[in-house]
């Protein structure tokens, strides 16, 4: 069953958003802008590597993901307008390829890797 939510998963999100699986999906506030498509899988961003013309250090031929995604979020309803601004943790690479709509559920894809933690405060 995981597996073909998973399957069923990457066959929606890919052409839309080209989804890379990494299973602890962020889209809701990115922007719809799918972070691990930035070349250095940044879930916070920009780096300070952006150009001034906009475009990513590592490919210059693609604007950067982190641009796109504070533009588009701007777009979002509440409170995903606001969530850009969240710190989101690192990735999980043990989900790699697993289905976040499972991860959502369970609530696994909320688990942190051991040894990170925000110095934010929990939001409300
Ligand atoms: S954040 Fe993860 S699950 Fe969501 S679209 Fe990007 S790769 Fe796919």
């Amino acid at each position: 069953m995981a597996r073909l939510l998973a399957t069923i998963e990457h066959a929606v999100k890919k052409p839309i958003w080209d989804c890379r699986m990494c299973g602890q999906c962020v889209l809701h506030s990115t922007g719809l802008t799918c972070p691990m498509t930035c070349p250095k899988s940044l879930r916070n961003g920009p780096c300070g590597g952006v150009r001034e013309d906009g475009t990513c250090e590592v490919d210059p031929t693609m604007t950067c993901v982190w641009l796109k995604a504070q533009d588009r979020s701007e777009k979002m309803p509440r409170p995903w307008r606001e969530e850009f601004d969240d710190l989101r943790p690192p990735v999980d690479n043990r989900l790699q390829g697993t289905s976040s709509w499972i991860n959502l559920l369970t609530g696994r894809d909320k688990v942190v890797p051991a040894g990170w933690e925000s110095e934010e405060p929990p939001a409300d």
